[in-house]
């Protein structure tokens, strides 16, 4: 009961040419009424995008700043994003913490306020490399996912993106196993401190190294209710990945 869930991060990627020709791909996917499709192009494309996509995909912010207006040089607010007709915005991506440096409590705070707004937030979450292997992942993921539940009382709009960050862009995909031990894990935790409900209803999706060729088989797994994909998102094979759940 819990809808698939293919989210596509195009980061910063694409210009207008570009991004009409992989709508036109889109445009040809005869997309299933069981499948949600969202896509995040950069934020200065946002409103082009929402006006050349066909109604069954939606558009997602990649960021959202954690009040509504004011001084805050070069952010974008989530009234803004709600304003220009769209309703989704990825928010604590890997990126957005490692290389922006933005911690548990900003990335908390910004998805709170988002959802105060009204958007739905895919609120991304994930281990590193070396906290992987220091055996920390469930560690790190718990209290990502609890800094997050400090802030907020409501999980109906929010979906999960579990994005181990050692399979960011890297082509080392996690395995079905290793992606459903984690998914598993973060139901559990959430079953616990948050609500049976929740745990229940909430998307975990899967993020890192998706493609065409690997979809299919993560798609498979109890826990795994679809993807937030980069790479292949800006390639034809996007289309398969929005079939994986078949
Ligand atoms: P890749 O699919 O390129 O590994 O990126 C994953 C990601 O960060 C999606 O948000």
């Amino acid at each position: 009961e819990r809808k698939f869930f293919v989210g596509g991060n195009w980061k910063m990627n694409g210009d207008k040419k570009f991004i009409n020709e992989l709508v036109e791909c889109l445009k040809k996917c005869p997309i299933e009424q069981s499948v949600e499709v969202v896509v995040a192009p950069p934020t200065i494309y946002l409103d082009y995008t929402k006006s050349i996509v066909p109604q069954n995909v939606q558009v997602a912010a990649q960021n959202s700043y954690k009040v509504a207006k004011g001084a805050f040089t070069g952010e974008i607010s989530p009234a803004m994003i709600k304003d220009i007709g769209i309703d989704w915005v990825i928010i604590g991506h890997s990126e957005r913490r490692n290389v922006f440096g933005e911690n548990d409590n900003l990335i908390a705070e910004k998805v709170a306020h988002a959802l105060e707004t009204g958007l739905s937030v895919i609120a991304c979450i994930g281990e590193k490399l070396e906290e992987r292997e220091a055996g920390q992942t469930e560690a790190v993921v718990f209290q990502q996912v609890k800094a997050i539940a400090g802030k907020i009382g409501e999980w109906k709009n929010v979906v999960i993106a579990y994005e181990p960050v050692w399979a960011i862009g890297t082509g080392k995909t996690a395995t079905p196993q290793q992606a459903q031990e984690v998914h598993q894990k973060l139901r559990e935790y959430i079953k616990k401190e948050i609500s049976e409900k929740v745990a229940k209803e909430i998307r975990i999706i899967y993020g890192g190294s998706v493609t065409g060729a690997n979809a299919k088989e993560l798609a498979k797994e109890k826990d795994i209710d679809g993807f937030l994909v980069g790479g292949a998102s800006l390639k034809p094979e996007f289309i398969d990945i929005i079939k994986a759940n078949k």
